[in-house]
C-alpha cells in the first residue's frame, strides 16, 4: 500500500496524468512520452523538447557554472539525438539568484555557448529572472527531420536486438556534468539502418529501457555480461556497497542512446561500425516482463533509476 501511494505521487503517474488530459491538436504527430514531440509543419516534421535542471537537484551549488551552462544545453540536445536526429536551435530561460555576479551569469553563457558550438546549434533565445531560491536553467531545443524518421520509444518489436552506446554507470563522478550527447552517432545510426525504438539514458538503463517497454508494449531481456560497465561504476562501486552491475543497470545521467532494432541489423553494425563509438548489443526485446540473464538464468530485473517526486519505480 505504501508503495502505491508512493507511486501515485511519483514523476511518472503524475506525467500519465497530465497525458490523459493534455490538450491536443492534429499538429502534433507524438505528444507527451517520448524524447521530444513530433509536430508536423509546412517544412515537414519537428521535434521539440524542454528540460530544467535545478540547482541542488541536477548540480551542487558550487558546481562550476560554466558545466551547468554546458549541461542544461547538452540534456536537451540528447533528448534530439533519442530521436535520431540534430539539436538545431535552443532557446534558455534562466531563474538567476541574488547572489549571482555579472560575471558568474557570463560563465553559465560561455557553457551554453560551448555547447551550441560543439553542436553547430544556435542559441536563439530566452528569458532572464531573479529568483529567491537556487538557480535553474529551463532549456527548449527544436529540431528538423530533414527527411529522417524521428524515432520514437514505441517502436520496439519483439525478437530486437537492444544496443547500448559507450559504457553505463557512476556518471555522478563527473560524467553527469561533462557528457557528449551522442548526436552524431544518432543521426548516423538512422541514416543507415532501421532503428525501431532509442531513448537517451538519463534516469539509468533499466528506468529508460522500461520507458521503451511500455510504450512499445513489450518486455525485455539483458544479458547481465553483455552491460558494458563504466571505470567510475566500477570505482563507485567501492564506495557504495553495490556492484559495478548494479551501478550500470541503475545510475542516471550518462546520456548514452539504448536502442533496438532486427538483430540482422544489429550484427551488421558490430561488423561494421559506422563510427568509433563503442556499442553493445545487450539483449533482446520479447513479449513480456523485464529479465537480466545471469549465467544462463533468468531473473525479474526491478526498473531502477531516478525519478523526481520521489515515486517508487
Ligand atoms: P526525458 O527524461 O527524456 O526528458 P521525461 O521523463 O522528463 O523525459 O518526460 C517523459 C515524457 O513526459 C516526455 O514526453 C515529456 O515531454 C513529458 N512530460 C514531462 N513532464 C511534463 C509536464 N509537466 N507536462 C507535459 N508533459 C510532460
Ligand atoms: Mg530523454
Amino acid at each position: 500500500m505504501n508503495a502505491n501511494k508512493n507511486a501515485n505521487r511519483g514523476e511518472f503517474a503524475l506525467i500519465d496524468y497530465i497525458r490523459q488530459r493534455a490538450a491536443g491538436s492534429p499538429c502534433v504527430r507524438v505528444g507527451i512520452g517520448d524524447d521530444c514531440a513530433v509536430i508536423d509543419s509546412p517544412a515537414g516534421p519537428l521535434v521539440i523538447t524542454t528540460d530544467m535542471i535545478i540547482e541542488g537537484v541536477h548540480f551542487l551549488r558550487d558546481t562550476p557554472l560554466r558545466q551547468v551552462g554546458w549541461k542544461a544545453a547538452a540534456a536537451s540536445f540528447s533528448d534530439v539525438a533519442a530521436m535520431g536526429l540534430s539539436p538545431e536551435v535552443l532557446v534558455c530561460a534562466a531563474a538567476l539568484p541574488a547572489r549571482l555576479s555579472m560575471d558568474d551569469a557570463r560563465e553559465i553563457l560561455l557553457g551554453l555557448n560551448d555547447a551550441c558550438e560543439a553542436y553547430g546549434v544556435a542559441l536563439a533565445g530566452g528569458d532572464t529572472d531573479s529568483t529567491p531560491g537556487g538557480l535553474s536553467l529551463c532549456t527548449t531545443v527544436i529540431a528538423h527531420a530533414r527527411g529522417l524518421k524521428p524515432v520514437l520509444r514505441s517502436g520496439a518489436r519483439v525478437g530486437d536486438a537492444i544496443l547500448v552506446t559507450g559504457s553505463l554507470g557512476g556518471s555522478i563522478l563527473g560524467k553527469h556534468l561533462a557528457f557528449r550527447p551522442r548526436v552524431a552517432e544518432a543521426v548516423a545510426l538512422n541514416t543507415s539502418f532501421s532503428l525501431h525504438a532509442m531513448i537517451d539514458i538519463s534516469d539509468g538503463l533499466s528506468a529508460d529501457l522500461n520507458h521503451i517497454l511500455e510504450e512499445s508494449k513489450t518486455g525485455a531481456v539483458i544479458d547481465a555480461e553483455k552491460v558494458p560497465v563504466s571505470d567510475a561504476a566500477r570505482q563507485l562501486a567501492k564506495q557504495t556497497g553495490k556492484t559495478p552491475l548494479q551501478h550500470a543497470l541503475g545510475d542516471g545521467e550518462d546520456f548514452e542512446l539504448l536502442f533496438t532494432m532486427d538483430p540482422g541489423d544489429a550484427r551488421r553494425l558490430i561488423e561494421r561500425p559506422i563510427f568509433d563509438t563503442p556499442v553493445a548489443i545487450i539483449g533482446e526485446i520479447v513479449e513480456d516482463g523485464l529479465f537480466l540473464r545471469i549465467d544462463g538464468k533468468l531473473e525479474p530485473l526491478k526498473p531502477q533509476g531516478y525519478e523526481h517526486l520521489g515515486g517508487g519505480s
